[in-house]
């Protein structure tokens, strides 16, 4: 048997993030295990992996997309489960959320979720995990407060996993650097292959202004965002700038903002979100969120696509006075009714039209091409480049920039192939 690294998902897509890298003994390391969701909302899990056969399996994020699956691993054996100490609390709040949407779609329940939490080996960045015959160590990444990459060696080669990476300072996160590191094999994300970012301060800006010009004339800015990380990147952007208006904070945002505060070490600066619980208001009830519109404010709230969640009761609050505003600050996938507010202009199922302002802003937090090419720079003895969590026709164009710049060899793996390791 060889080594080799297996592509359980995220190949040829973004999300359902699930890398396996095998030894020669027949023994995996599992990074990640997420699952996507269908158009009605039903989970979609990564092909399988006998759960015996695992030294470890790493969470590299609380993201549903890397962490969603993981729990399928805990029904009989108990494989060592390594990630930061937020990572792991974040997800249990992320899943125990889940399994109340879409419990009966799912192979596990609230126990499975505690009895995989109880085989937690915690790591910091930079500490050497042995599992196995693996090596493994948790970079930073940038990505998301408790986030990481993964340095795992296996039979002398080294393969470094990114997950999702920023390489742009953000209000939460300092960028990643991977100054230095040395990786024979790296695998990274390439969710925004071509695309490129706006530069990230002049969109904070941006974003800024305009909150101002419709608090400032008497309107509610309404910003559907998602509880993970995004929700608090507003909060400490409107915190830094001393914003002297209301800001309500609802959705399940107001427990990961306290566990992010809980855990102080995995942020840029602290203190900015720290100031921002304690000046900004979180929606206790419904006589909170009656009362979050009524007067000229920000209300933060998920979902961020507008599907469910609080944030769809305040759109049918403010949607039909142009004095208010809707100010979406991720990625809206199809389907989805913030896709729909964007190209059509109109929101509920008989498509009402929005009356309050609409603008979109690219609080990504995922690297684009350039940030892929930079990292690959700064890494130290790189042979082999693999494409995945991004769309094929990007990544097409990606790993021409990548052989023109660096002549190591680029695979865009699909779902269910094997790459072997030299
Ligand atoms: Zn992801
Ligand atoms: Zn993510």
């Amino acid at each position: 048997m060889q080594a080799r690294v297996e592509v359980l998902g995220s190949g040829r897509e973004v999300g359902r993030a699930a890398i396996a890298v095998w030894d020669s003994r027949g023994r995996a390391v599992l990074l990640d295990y997420g699952v996507n969701f269908d158009e009605e909302d039903k989970p979609l899990f990564p092909g399988h992996i006998r759960p015996k056969d695992l030294d470890a399996v790493v969470l590299t994020h609380s993201h549903l997309d890397h962490v969603g699956a993981a729990p399928s691993l805990y029904i009989s054996v108990k494989p060592p489960l390594v990630a930061t100490p937020l990572t792991l609390d974040v997800s249990r709040l992320l899943l125990m959320d889940m399994i109340k949407l879409n419990g009966p779609f799912l192979p596990y329940d609230e126990q499975v979720v505690d009895m995989m939490l109880s085989a937690a080996h915690t790591a910091s960045y930079g500490e050497e995990v042995e599992a196995g015959g693996f090596r493994l160590q948790l970079v930073y990444n940038g990505h998301i407060p408790g986030s990481a990459a993964v340095l795992v060696e296996v039979d002398g080669t080294r393969v470094l996993y990114t997950s999702d990476m920023n390489m742009a300072e953000t209000k939460l996160m300092s960028p990643a650097s991977f100054d230095g590191i040395r990786a024979d094999v790296v695998i990274i994300e390439s969710t925004y292959s071509v695309y490129t970012h706006p530069e990230r301060r002049a969109t904070e800006e941006r974003f800024y202004k305009a909150v101002r010009e419709v608090v400032e004339a008497g309107g509610t800015v309404l910003v559907p965002a998602f509880s993970v990380s995004r929700s608090q990147e507003i909060m400490a952007l409107l915190a830094e700038r001393d914003f002297e208006y209301p800001v309500w904070v609802d959705g399940m945002a107001r427990q990961v903002a306290e566990l992010y505060a809980a855990h102080p070490g995995y942020l840029r600066d602290p203190a900015l979100l720290r100031k921002a619980l304690r000046e900004q208001r979180l929606v206790r009830g419904w006589a909170d969120r009656r009362r979050a519109p009524r007067k000229p404010g920000v209300i933060i709230s998920s979902a961020g696509t507008l599907k469910g969640g609080p944030s769809l009761y305040y759109l049918r609050r403010i949607a039909d006075n142009p004095r208010n505003a809707v100010f979406l600050v991720s990625f809206q996938p199809p389907n989805t009714p913030g896709r729909q507010l964007v190209e059509e202009g109109v929101y509920g199922e008989s498509g009402t039209p929005l009356q309050a302002r609409l603008e979109w802003f690219d609080f990504s937090s995922h690297t684009d091409g350039r940030g892929v090419i930079e990292a690959l720079r700064r890494l130290r003895g790189v042979q082999r480049v693999i494409l995945v969590h991004g769309e094929y026709d990007g990544q097409v164009r990606l790993a021409e920039r990548i052989n023109e710049e660096f002549g190591v060899e680029t695979l865009i793996p699909e779902n269910g192939e094997s790459i072997p390791l030299e």
